[in-house]
């Protein structure tokens, strides 16, 4: 019998991406839709997440924030900074925002919203509507300036923490 030393093999974005695809591939037979997302932080696996909205009927549930919520929990922090995503698809805009408020640094995707539109997968028409103004979106946001009664929210936040409150100009 011969030992053979296995020189491990260094873990390549292309890896990581190809784990991203076939976490999609492996979602469909679960019932879920094609996507996948792994986050990573100096070269290990954090998370990972698949597109769990039909299995849960939570809207949120997407591959890349699933994977940011359980990235979170596995580093104790909402802050995920120097942690890089790879996703099967183009993220939407949800997840996009939520990766840049969690302050990650890079997201790498493999299909594009041109290659997913085909498939009825892309949000692409979701990006160009948050693009325009508010009212041309089909989803109305209305301002109602607010009648504070008793604390004001954002001022006994800064209260409580000790925030130095700027003034707008
Ligand atoms: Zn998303």
């Amino acid at each position: 019998m011969t030992t053979t030393l296995v020189t491990p093999t260094p873990v390549t974005s292309d890896a990581f991406l190809q784990e991203a695809i076939d976490l999609a591939v492996a979602n469909i037979s679960e019932g879920g839709r094609p996507f996948g997302a792994v986050v990573v932080k100096y070269g290990r696996v954090i998370s990972r997440g698949v597109n769990e909205i039909n299995i849960t009927n939570d809207p949120t549930a997407h591959a890349e924030m699933l994977a940011v919520r359980s990235a979170s929990q596995v580093l104790q922090s909402p802050l995920l900074e120097g942690c890089t995503v790879y996703a099967s698809g183009h993220p939407c805009p949800m997840c996009l925002a939520a990766m840049r408020m969690a302050g990650i640094n890079e997201v790498c995707y493999a299909f594009t919203n041109h290659e997913a539109e085909p498939y009825g997968l892309s949000t692409a028409a979701i990006y160009e509507e948050l693009g325009m103004t508010n009212s041309l979106r089909h989803l109305r946001l209305v301002h109602v300036p607010p009648q504070v009664e008793g604390c004001h929210p954002y001022e006994t936040w800064a209260k409580a923490r000790g925030i130095q409150v700027t003034t707008l100009s």
